[in-house]
């Protein structure tokens, strides 16, 4: 053996904050302000902001292992605290702005979150818990809106507003070393089933996954970019974007509280933005705002939809309607989030049923990521694209423990139990089938839910559907198809049980239906399947059979 000769210098977020400043500084943030002039910041005031904020934050007696939370939009000072608070040595806890109210305070509590970074639209949000957050020490309060109702906090912990902070201090904060090892950031999973659990990132692993987020096998973003995160930066670092982009020196298109597809495209048709990140059900709200009139999308050449399973009418349409090629991306808050792109492979013509074919996979073992899928005795399957097994990852940015939650049931020999479903072929594709506790296991065998759902969306009457597995006397579980028609659209569920029969084994069609207005959607809007269930068994809606 010898020694490299390679210098140990450590990946942190200061590294990634200078190489934006200095080698990018003209980049921009661009956040929208709901109409008229957005507001811009170029990479080299985000970074002399992060340095003032810092300041104040270490002022505050914010510490290194400190806790930071952000209950934020994204907008240009969320992306001044991703770095100030990481680069100074403390941990950023981005907070869920749409959790419970006990969930929200039971995740501060958990990580201990000492100073809270509100935006002042959000205020009215964060007070519903301001009683119940003991070690909170200080809010700090960006933007100019009443922050009254946090004054009631019965710590009498001080409501400081950011921008005067910020007046107070010098933009070159001496960056202190940390070890590549220790918490840059700190992200609750969304806890549909029991608590939210803590997924810690460290330095090394959000530089690497930012430096992934670069590669053309992933994302592939580039200083020419001028990247849309719609995602939000409250979930799993809204996929790395604002990291990679500083890396890369793209633009970054925040959007504020302004989701609504009618700002969304505004923003993209004015700001000419070239990339965006979404969720499928954001993408769908596009798609259906852009049926009734025309939009402007000539600037985006790509999108990402990861999440969950993007129908494949939604890449069809996209495609035909904006020749926009939307690429299918899979991970979660323990995979950092980015396990994997589905590309095609190359000889594949764009544009072709081929193509959509490949794109619906969820995703091409991503570079740096190992994967695996295992039966339910742990003994690993073939990648032979047939085998349906628990896929298993691990890796330089996946967790292998929780906050203060070692979880051991979540492991399996070094390797994160993901808790999906799927298949993966001879190249590295994989397709998720469905969630373990989504699955139908009817008469010894499954029943995909996510291809089912697929296929009903691709009727024309159909604008959302969710299938869940009911019990069933003889069959175990059998499917129950939960739709919701356009609102021009007319089908019965014998209609939509016809339509199924050439798509899908016939005894994989489902026998119960029912329609409701919508499908309930998680706090960053997938399909939220536990409360069907339970409206299910409390007969809250009408049941229909089929033959
Ligand atoms: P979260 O931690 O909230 O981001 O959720 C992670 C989960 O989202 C994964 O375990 C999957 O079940 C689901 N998911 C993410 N991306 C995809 C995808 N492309 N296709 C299907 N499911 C996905």
């Amino acid at each position: 053996m010898i020694p490299s000769t390679m210098q140990d210098f450590p990946l942190d977020v200061a590294a990634i904050l200078r190489h934006g400043a200095r080698v990018h500084g003209g980049s921009e943030c661009v956040t929208w302000t709901g109409g008229g002039e957005p507001h811009r910041a170029t990479f080299a005031e985000v970074a002399a902001n992060a340095g003032r904020l810092a300041g104040a934050l270490a002022r505050l007696g914010v510490r290194p292992g400190a806790r930071v939370a952000t209950f934020c939009w994204n907008n240009q000072e969320h992306l001044e605290a991703y770095f100030a608070v990481p680069a100074m040595g403390a941990v950023l806890h981005t907070l869920n702005i749409r959790l419970f109210p006990e969930q929200l305070a039971h995740i501060v509590n958990h990580a201990d979150d000492q100073v809270v970074i509100v935006d002042d639209t959000l205020v009215p949000l964060l007070a519903r818990v301001v009683d119940r957050l003991p070690a909170v020490e200080a809010f700090v309060v960006v933007g100019d809106g009443d922050a009254g109702p946090l004054e009631a906090n019965p710590n009498g912990a001080p409501v400081m507003r950011y921008h005067e902070l910020l007046a107070a201090e010098e933009p070159d904060h001496p960056w202190p070393a940390v070890d590549e090892r220790s918490a840059a950031s700190l992200c609750y999973t969304s806890g549909t089933t029991g608590d939210p659990k803590g997924v810690v990132y460290s330095h090394r692993s959000t530089f690497l996954h930012a430096m992934a987020v670069l590669s053309a096998s992933l994302v592939g973003i580039t200083e020419a970019d001028r990247v849309l995160a719609i995602v939000p930066m409250f979930h799993v670092n809204a996929w790395g974007l604002p990291y990679g982009a500083f890396l890369s020196g793209a633009t970054l298109h925040m959007p504020g509280p302004f989701l609504q597809p009618e700002h969304l495209t505004e923003f993209i048709a004015r700001e000419r933005s070239t990339l965006s990140s979404a969720v499928p059900t954001i993408w769908s709200a596009i798609l259906a705002y852009g049926e009734t009139r025309e939009l402007d999308l000539s600037s985006l050449r790509g999108g990402t939809s990861g999440g969950a399973a993007a129908p494949r009418v939604l890449l069809e349409r996209f495609e035909e309607r904006y020749g926009l090629r939307i690429i299918q991306g899979w991970g979660m808050t323990e995979t950092s989030p980015l396990g994997g792109m589905a590309f095609p492979p190359p000889g594949v013509e764009p544009g072709t049923p081929e193509d959509v074919d490949w794109r619906m996979k969820s995703g091409r073992v991503a570079p740096g990521v190992e994967m695996r899928i295992v039966d339910a005795d742990g003994a690993e399957l073939p990648w032979d694209g047939t085998a349906v097994g628990e896929i298993e990852v691990r890796g330089p940015w996946i967790t292998g423990s929780y906050h203060r939650d070692p979880a051991p049931e979540k492991f399996h020999d070094g390797w994160l139990r993901t808790g999906d479903i799927g298949t993966i072929d001879g190249r590295g594709y994989f397709q998720i089938t469905d969630r373990v506790k989504d699955v139908i296991k009817s008469g010894g065998e499954w029943i995909s839910s996510v291809e089912l759902e697929n296929h009903l969306m691709a009727h024309p009457a159909v604008a959302e559907a969710a299938v869940i597995g009911v019990p069933d006397p003889r069959w175990d579980e059998r499917p129950l198809a939960c739709v919701v028609l356009r609102e021009d659209g007319e089908a019965t569920a014998e209609e939509l049980a016809a339509f199924l029969r050439d798509k899908v084994a016939r005894w994989q069609v489902p026998e119960y239906w029912t329609f409701l207005d919508e499908v309930p959607k998680t706090t960053v809007g997938k399909f939220y399947k536990g409360p069907l269930r339970k409206m299910h068994a409390d007969g809250a809606f009408k049941v229909e059979r089929t033959g």
